[in-house]
């Protein structure tokens, strides 16, 4: 990100914020350093959409399936197992 009124530096990785994203995954990261980096060149390019998981019904739908299924880590270690 780069800070009001700078013309040649720029922060970046987990320690900066970028709101409605979420810190401490490397997508956040990297999303981080392409507001820095295409800031500060000028690089036309478009930074990929915050994924919003929560609000996509899909994502929904397969949580709650999952959570109604019974499914536990232990019938998953159970099943593997054979
Ligand atoms: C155990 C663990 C599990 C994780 N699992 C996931 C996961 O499943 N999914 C996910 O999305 N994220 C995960 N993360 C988080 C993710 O790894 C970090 O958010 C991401 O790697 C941060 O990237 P970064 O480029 O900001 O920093 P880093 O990847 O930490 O890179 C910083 C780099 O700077 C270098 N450096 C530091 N100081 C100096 C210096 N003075 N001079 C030169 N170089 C220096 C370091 O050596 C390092 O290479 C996990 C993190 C941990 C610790």
């Amino acid at each position: 990100m780069i800070p009001q009124g700078a013309l040649n530096f720029a922060l970046m990785g987990q320690y900066v914020e970028i709101p409605e994203d979420c810190v401490f995954t490397v997508e956040y990261s990297v999303r981080s350093a392409m507001h820095a980096v295409y800031g500060l060149f000028g690089v036309d390019r478009v930074i990929p959409p915050i994924y919003h998981a929560v609000a996509d019904p899909e994502v929904s739908v397969r949580a709650l399936h999952t959570l109604l299924s019974g499914v536990t880590p232990d019938t998953v270690a159970a099943a593997e197992a054979g």
